[in-house]
């Protein structure tokens, strides 16, 4: 017998009680054989409803395997999420502002390009583009605003973890994931439950920035050009945004293509249009580029230069993508840095309360006085480089090690020092593809992040579009420490307001 345990039950009772121990026993058991039939139809229902990506174990362009997923939604403070959604306006504006504030970027960055190459060679890139003058003045950020819970005296309450302004994936499986839940309830015959799961458009407002960004390039003829991995674990994620697109505008044509087929496919013309097949590139959607892998030559270097240099509007341009660096984020948590982009005190106080403690690390009184700080108690912080795409950050004894072997070197400003987020632990079942009954029906301990989607649409200052549009989250066991989807820890889930 598989007693469900429900996360919700004992919010009725007591609100707070969630923060105690958020796990009751359901009023359903169900035998072990019915256990297995509902876990094997949610995968059916999850894969034939576009919850898929490539198995990197058995990689084939031709099949797909079912995404992981939590077999009930997290517990999410209802008021914490309306925080996060209505301040993604303000967060896009603040990451606007500061991607075109270059003396900005330069002091953010300065020492971090000394030491970390990949950050310089985006730098060079930026200032080569810069030195030239921009060819394009309309820019498109399709931004994710991570989030985690921390507790204080009065409650949990949101604290962000990062801005990703390249490649901010699960705009789709995010949908997805609400509407797992949805059937899983349905199934349940927990019909009152539905009212609790938020509604999410992500899909369609992301796309909807793109389709924009199209229109105001003014060239029916033109194509949008999204750029991928050699290989797209993510292909789901990714093909139901050209799906989406179109559907919106059944006239507009989507080209694939990685960095290495851009360097040996693509032209820029006289007049710096970017073509590519022989069309004109309206705008550049990037889901690769955010990492050293991407780039496996001098090739891919001088495709995304070429990109850069073109008329195409960039999703994200290059300063965009460094306003999204990690450096970028402590610097705008030191005093009075927030507040010079954000003139709107209400809006700078409540961006700040969701900033936690972040550090910089360079060779100075207090980088040394971070590193000591980090070295007194590592389990208290995460130490990051300038990477994207999960899996790069130290936890506990590693950040010793690290800080240990650049103690006096500049290598240190190639990091920055986080505080530890420590989220609500919730009880929940994995479910994985190719994973046995046991494995299915053991309760974990597991902790969420929430993503909240905005897209921001200018033409040089002027903002012609600036919203939130939806939200994704992804749980991972508490013994993890990064919960990327793809890097295989982490899971599908999503929010269960109260
Ligand atoms: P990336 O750009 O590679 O996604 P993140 O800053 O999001 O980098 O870190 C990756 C993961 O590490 C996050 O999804 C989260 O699980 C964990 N993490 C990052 N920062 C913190 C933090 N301050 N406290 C707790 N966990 C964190
Ligand atoms: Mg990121
Ligand atoms: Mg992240």
């Amino acid at each position: 017998m598989v007693h469900i345990k429900d996360s919700y039950l004992n919010i009725l009772v007591c609100k707070m009680a969630v923060y105690l121990n958020p796990c009751l026993s359901l009023p359903i058991n169900l035998a072990e054989n019915e256990f297995e039939d509902l876990i094997q139809k949610l995968k059916d229902w999850t894969i034939m409803h576009g919850g898929g990506m490539r198995s990197k174990k058995q990689y084939s362009n031709d099949s797909l395997t079912v995404v992981p997923f939590t077999l009930l939604p997290s517990v999410f403070p209802r008021s914490e999420f309306q925080k996060a959604v209505s301040i993604q306006p303000a967060l896009n504006e603040l990451t606007h502002y500061v991607s075109n504030d270059h003396a900005f970027l330069y002091s953010c960055l300065e020492k971090t390009i000394e030491v970390d190459e990949f950050t310089r060679n985006l730098f060079n890139l930026y200032e080569t583009v810069r030195s030239e003058g921009f060819a394009q003045r309309i820019s498109l950020g399709m931004l994710r605003s991570d989030f985690m819970q921390e507790k204080e005296a009065s409650g949990y309450y949101i604290k962000q973890v990062e801005m990703n302004t390249i490649a901010s994936g699960f705009g789709w499986l995010g949908i997805v994931s609400g509407d797992i839940h949805r059937f899983f309830f349905q199934q349940m015959g927990l019909l009152d439950k539905l009212k609790m799961l938020p509604e999410n458009k992500a899909l369609q407002g992301l796309c909807s920035g793109i389709i924009k960004a199209w229109e105001l390039f003014n060239d029916k003829d033109s194509v949008i050009l999204i750029i991928i991995e050699n290989q797209s674990m993510n292909v789901c994620d990714q093909r139901f945004h050209e799906f989406e697109i179109a559907r919106q505008k059944p006239e507009l044509n989507v080209i694939r293509k990685n960095l290495t087929q851009i360097a040996n496919e693509a032209k820029l013309s006289d007049t710096k249009d970017l073509i590519v097949q022989g069309k004109k590139v309206a705008v550049v959607y990037f889901r690769a580029g955010y990492t050293p892998d991407h780039y496996h030559s001098e090739a891919e270097w001088s495709a995304r230069l070429m990109i850069e240099r073109s008329k195409a509007i960039k999703c994200p341009n290059i300063q965009y993508h460094l306003a999204g660096t990690k450096k970028v984020q402590q610097a705008l948590a030191t005093p009075g840095m927030l507040e010079r982009f954000i003139k709107d005190t209400k809006k700078s106080t409540d961006i700040r309360k969701m900033f936690t403690g972040l550090y910089a690390l360079d060779l100075n009184e207090d980088g040394d006085k971070a590193v000591k700080m980090a070295l007194d108690c590592p389990e208290r912080f995460v130490l990051k480089p300038q990477r994207e795409g999960g899996g790069n950050n130290l936890y506990g004894e590693d950040i010793r090690h690290k800080l240990t072997s650049c103690m006096n070197s500049k290598e240190r400003s190639a990091w920055i020092l986080m505080d530890k987020i420590n989220p609500p632990v919730q009880q929940n079942y994995l479910i994985r593809p190719n994973q046995d009954f046991k494995k299915n029906s053991s309760l974990c301990d597991v902790v969420s992040e929430l993503g909240i989607f905005g897209i921001i649409l200018c033409d040089g200052d002027n903002i012609l579009i600036n919203e939130q549009v939806g939200h994704m989250m992804r749980s991972k066991l508490t013994s993890c420490n990064e919960g990327g989807v793809h890097a295989g820890d982490g899971v599908l889930d999503s929010p269960f307001l109260i």
